[in-house]
């Protein structure tokens, strides 16, 4: 199947159910994105600024981008301009700076904060203890140029399907309490990103509302080394 026929079929598919789509474009070239685009899929994710950057650029503007890989303080700038969703955001350092820049923007940023929920010491993400502790902080309820919309997490990248359920439980438990204890009445706060090609039907029984498809929609991803 080519990559129109893909994103058509998982897209109906989700929407059902309704979850919705980040194509993960990642490595991915102009064509194969526009091949996409052209179906009506809007939201892409991209891992690397430079790479997201250079596609925002040279691609339709009305498509939505979403940053899923880790952010530096230092590129904070270049992404704020233009960017729908930041879902890997897992300080208040990292916080201030997209607050700071997106004021100059007059913008408001939508985030979501990741969390560290897989069994590998090389995942990014905050733990339970560091994500209270950041939205107790009176620095961070100071920060008007960024909307907290929920929890991003990756999940252990093993076959053993328990474990990845056990994870995505605990993270959809997380997000409940969260937004039980510091989003009551805020409806913004509805984003629970968790799932790529490998895990997202275990993600979504266990209650994703956003899954990260790259493979699944494009293809296996070659890397130029
Ligand atoms: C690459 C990537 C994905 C998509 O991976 P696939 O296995 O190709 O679906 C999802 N989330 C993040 C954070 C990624 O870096």
């Amino acid at each position: 199947m080519g990559i129109a026929e893909n994103i058509s079929t998982i897209e109906e598919e989700l929407s059902r159910l309704g979850v919705k789509l980040i194509a993960v474009s990642k490595t991915k070239s102009h064509d194969e994105i526009l091949e996409a685009y052209q179906t009506g899929h809007r939201a892409f994710g991209e891992n690397i600024v430079q790479e997201l950057v250079e596609k925002h650029e040279a691609l339709p503007k009305d498509i939505q981008w979403h940053l899923i890989g880790h952010l530096q303080t230092n590129k904070v700038k270049y992404v704020v301009p233009f960017i729908t969703l930041i879902h890997s955001v897992d300080s208040l350092k990292l916080l201030n700076e997209i607050n700071k820049h997106a004021l100059k923007h007059d913008r408001v940023i939508d985030c979501l904060l990741q969390v560290h929920i897989a069994d590998e010491d090389t995942k990014f993400g905050l733990d339970h203890i560091e994500l209270i502790e950041l939205l107790r902080s009176e620095q961070f309820r100071q920060l008007e140029h960024v909307r907290i919309k929920g929890l991003m997490g990756i999940a252990t990248n093993t076959p053993n399907e328990k474990v990845i359920k056990e994870e995505f439980y605990e993270l959809k438990s997380l997000f409940d309490g969260i937004k039980q204890s510091f989003f009551k009445h805020a409806t913004y706060f509805d984003t629970l990103s968790m799932g790529m090609s490998a895990d997202y039907k275990i993600a979504i029984e266990q209650g994703s509302t956003m899954v990260r498809l790259g493979s699944t929609v494009f293809g296996q991803r070659q890397y130029n080394k």
